[in-house]
Formats: structure tokens, C-alpha cells, sequence
């Protein structure tokens, strides 16, 4: 696991003179990179699509208008591990709110609270909270990253997840498949296994060279005992936002099972202005994709708007 910017920055072998674009640290949001994903960056390439994701780039100093620390533009909106988000019919449970990489267009990224785990009595207390509820069809298990707790943890969640009759699936939403796809460890895969509910894996992938022969392992294991396995990505600029990338990475996904789900635009949140691509360029991509891949492979272009029941299509 790489924590700093200058060990990974050596571990890539990146000049001097390319340094010199680069930020060499961040102190509310330090780069984490794991090993498995790093080595899948070429070396010394400062425009290479997972280097972009991870690297804090000088860009990161400024915030432009229209951008803010607080994404969706509510005070009280606070990724507080263990507040329960309701959507109609479904329940996501912030458990952890660590990830094991940092990708520098997160929305996380102005909190300072990595770190925080919910403890056990707080999430057996807010699931049992649900059992009154009986409209709740799914529970999804967000974060950070669920797959950063322990099997222990995730079989006992779940357990009492299966506690809830009116409750017929589960959803990971998760980029642990492709940052650490040792984490999808026979544990974890006889825990899915072994659970009444339907399983929905959304992983969170977004460039066909995140997908090395450890990932599709990883995603042909979890295709086993899971219902769906989607993905999710981000429309990010210089990354992906283009036809052919889009095109690779739902193509190349889809030979291991997953199929695209969402397209987010970024959220406009204080440095990541560099990632943005305009609305209009979206769509036009999107459209583009329409054209030449099959329905199912086409992903939905969606923002995240405050106050609304659902993202919002484009
Ligand atoms: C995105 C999200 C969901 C899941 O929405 P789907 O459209 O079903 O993928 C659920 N709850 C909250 C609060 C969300 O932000
Ligand atoms: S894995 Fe997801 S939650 Fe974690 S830093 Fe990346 S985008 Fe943010």
C-alpha cells in the first residue's frame, strides 16, 4: 500500500521534471494507492488513466466557482458512517468510511474522516430500525468501502440483514474488486454464497486498464454467488471521456460478467475541477456509445441532484 505521494511517485519511477507537476502531499486527503493497482501504471506516464485517478495534481489548490467542500450543497448533509440514505424501496448503509485508495475526484475527499468505523451496536440498531419499514426491498451496503470490513463483520451484518423478511437483496457497492482483488477471498465468497438474499455486486471501475487477470478472477468469482454484477464509473476527463475508452471498458467488463449500470458526471466538488467534462460532451458521448454497442452495454448518464428520490438521468 502506497501512503504518500513520493513512494509512489519512486515506485513509478516518475522524472523530476514531472514531479514538479505533481503535488507531494495533501493533508486532508493523502494518496493511498494499493500495490495491486499501481502496478498497473506505466511508468513515468503523468497522463496515464489510473495515474490521473490517484495522483494529486496542482489543479487540487484551486477551487473554481461553482465548486464547494460541501458537494450536494446541504449543511447537514454529512457522510457520517452509519447514517442510513432511503431511496423508495431501498436502505444504504454507510459502513465504513474507509476505502483502500484514494481517488483524488472523490467526493469524500474534503472530509476529514476516513477513518471512522461504525460500531457494531450503532448498525445492528439502525438495520433493526428497518424491520418497521416494510417497503424496504434492498439493502445496500456503501461507504467508503464495505469490503473493508471483515468477513466476521460483512456475515454478521448480513445475518441480520436476512433478519428482515420484507428484504429480498443485498448490494455491494464496491471498488475493492478492482483496487485489491485479493480481498474477494474464499471467506468472503462462502459468505455470499451462503446467504438466502439476492446478491448485487456494483463494482466501480472506470478505464479497461484498471482489468488485469487478477481482477477478472476476482469478478468471475464474485459472478458465482452473486444475482448481477454491474458497474459504475465515473465520467472523468483525460480518463475516460472518450468513445473509445467508454467502449473498452464496457466491453472488456462484460466478458467477466459485469454489465455498465451508471455514468455519473462528477460532482462539483472543490478540486476536481480537472476532471469535469461539460454536460453537453456527456451526452454526446453517450449517444455515441448508443450507436455502436448493443443496448446492455450502453451505461446511463446520471448526476446526483440534493433533495431528489433518485440520480437524475441526463
Ligand atoms: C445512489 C443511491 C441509492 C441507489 O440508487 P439506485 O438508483 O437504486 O442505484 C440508494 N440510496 C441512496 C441514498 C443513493 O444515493
Ligand atoms: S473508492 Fe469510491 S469512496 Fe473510496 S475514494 Fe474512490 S471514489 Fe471515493
Amino acid at each position: 500500500m502506497f501512503r504518500s505521494a513520493a513512494d509512489l511517485y519512486d515506485y513509478l519511477e516518475i522524472s523530476q521534471e514531472n514531479r514538479k507537476k505533481l503535488l507531494l502531499q495533501h493533508e486532508n486527503f493523502p494518496v493511498r494507492v494499493t500495490r495491486a493497482y499501481a502496478a498497473r501504471i506505466r511508468k513515468n506516464d503523468i497522463h496515464d488513466p489510473l495515474f490521473l485517478q490517484v495522483a494529486p495534481q496542482r489543479a487540487e489548490l484551486e477551487t473554481l466557482p461553482g465548486y464547494h467542500t460541501e458537494p450536494l450543497e446541504e449543511s447537514d448533509y454529512v457522510i457520517e458512517p452509519g447514517v442510513l440514505q432511503k431511496y423508495q424501496g431501498r436502505a444504504l448503509l454507510v459502513t465504513t468510511g474507509a476505502c483502500a485508495i484514494h481517488c483524488r475526484y472523490c467526493f469524500r475527499r474534503n472530509f476529514p474522516y476516513q477513518e471512522h468505523r461504525l460500531n457494531q451496536q450503532r448498525w445492528q440498531q439502525q438495520i433493526g430500525n428497518l424491520a418497521g419499514d416494510p417497503g424496504i426491498r434492498e439493502v445496500i451496503l456503501s461507504g467508503g468501502d464495505p469490503l473493508m470490513l471483515s468477513n466476521q463483520a460483512l456475515a454478521d451484518m448480513i445475518g441480520h440483514v436476512e433478519q428482515l423478511s420484507q428484504v429480498s437483496t443485498l448490494r455491494l457497492h464496491t471498488r475493492l474488486p478492482i483496487v485489491l482483488p485479493t480481498r474477494i477471498d474464499q471467506g468472503l465468497l462462502d459468505t455470499l454464497a451462503a446467504s438466502s438474499l439476492d446478491i448485487v455486486v456494483v463494482i466501480h471501475s472506470n478505464h479497461a486498464n484498471e482489468l488485469d487477470d487478477s481482477v477478472a478472477k476476482a469478478l468471475r468469482d464474485l459472478a458465482l454467488v452473486s444475482t448481477a454484477m454491474l458497474n459504475q464509473a465515473v465520467l472523468l476527463a483525460d480518463v475516460n471521456d472518450n468513445v473509445k475508452a467508454l467502449t473498452e471498458l464496457n466491453q472488456r467488463y462484460f466478458s467477466e460478467g459485469v454489465l455498465p449500470y451508471y455514468l455519473h458526471l462528477l460532482d462539483k466538488v472543490s478540486g476536481t475541477h480537472q476532471f469535469a467534462v461539460p454536460v453537453q460532451r456527456a451526452k454526446a458521448l453517450v449517444e455515441a456509445l448508443r450507436q455502436q454497442l448493443p443496448g446492455y452495454l450502453v451505461p446511463k448518464l446520471v448526476t446526483e441532484a440534493p433533495g431528489h428520490a433518485s440520480k437524475l438521468p441526463l
